[in-house]
């Protein structure tokens, strides 16, 4: 689905990033995974090689919120692929702490990460897909961008902020044949989830619909959707991936 295309998705290394890094490897894609430090970007880009030693995969650990350097890595990428056609940010952290005890320090660090880092990878990208006519630009939101968290506001109101820029985007660069899209994740299974113990997990799947908590893959077929010519009639959307647990 996405044979010859140059994706780059940031917080590739783990998670929800990993899987969608080999779902697009898988369908064709040339990736670049982008990790907040060497030793884990090397750390995925072994995995991924001896998984499929043919996969066209490479790793680079810009710091995401400083535009120079953005702009020097994805000017590279351009230089040696001849262009970006899809952009991932993922990279994102999450906090729960509670209005009483928030540290101004820890809510400004969370923008930083979750919204300034997509602003800005999304301006640099947005030069390079307007030059080549064209791209798709995807955002990990979460389904608490629909109806906030009971504790740690910072995380909900940065989603709530990918949301706006999404569908903002989505209006804006229509015009230059760049469509731009959300997934909202409900609560997916990666390596975070896997040290919760049973008790907490069996009354969160009890709130699920479908009875079950994400998977990884379910998310990363969503991106591979979106990203693919499937979807070229869809832009401006947060498209929930959640199983129905929406409150
Ligand atoms: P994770 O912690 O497993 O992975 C986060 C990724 O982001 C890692 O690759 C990490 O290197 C990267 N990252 C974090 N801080 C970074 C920084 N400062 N610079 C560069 N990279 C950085 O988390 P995950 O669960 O896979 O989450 C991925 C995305 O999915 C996030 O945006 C998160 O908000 C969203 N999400 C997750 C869930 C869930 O249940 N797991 C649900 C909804 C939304």
């Amino acid at each position: 689905m996405l044979n010859g295309k140059v994706a780059v998705v940031t917080g590739g290394t783990r998670g929800i990033g990993y899987g969608i890094v080999k779902t697009y490897l898988d369908n064709g894609a040339i990736v670049i995974l982008c990790g907040s430090k060497k030793e884990t970007v090397d750390h995925a880009l072994s995995q991924l090689k001896a998984e499929n030693p043919d996969y066209k995969v490479e790793g680079i650990y810009p710091v995401l919120s400083c535009p120079n350097e953005i702009e020097i890595a994805f000017e590279a990428i351009k230089k040696t692929y001849g262009s970006i056609d899809i952009l991932v940010n993922n990279a994102g952290i999450v906090a729960r702490d509670k209005i009483y005890e928030y540290d101004m320090e820890e809510f400004r660090k969370i923008m930083d990460i979750n919204i300034n880092s997509v602003f800005n990878c999304s301006q640099v990208v947005s030069s390079i897909m307007k030059e080549q006519g064209g791209g798709v630009i995807l955002n990990t939101s979460s389904m608490v961008s629909l109806y906030g968290q009971p504790s740690g506001c910072g995380y909900p109101a940065s989603k709530f902020a990918v949301n706006g820029i999404t569908k903002s985007l989505a209006r804006e660069l229509g015009k230059d044949n760049i469509r731009v899209n959300a997934v909202s994740p409900g609560i997916t299974y990666t390596d975070m989830m896997k040290g919760v113990p049973e008790t907490l997990i069996k009354p969160l799947i009890a709130q699920i619909p479908l009875g079950r908590i994400g998977q990884v893959e379910d998310v990363a077929n969503a991106f591979l959707y979106l990203a693919s010519d499937m979807a070229s009639y869809v832009t401006g959307i947060v498209l929930p991936v959640d199983g129905a647990a929406r409150s």
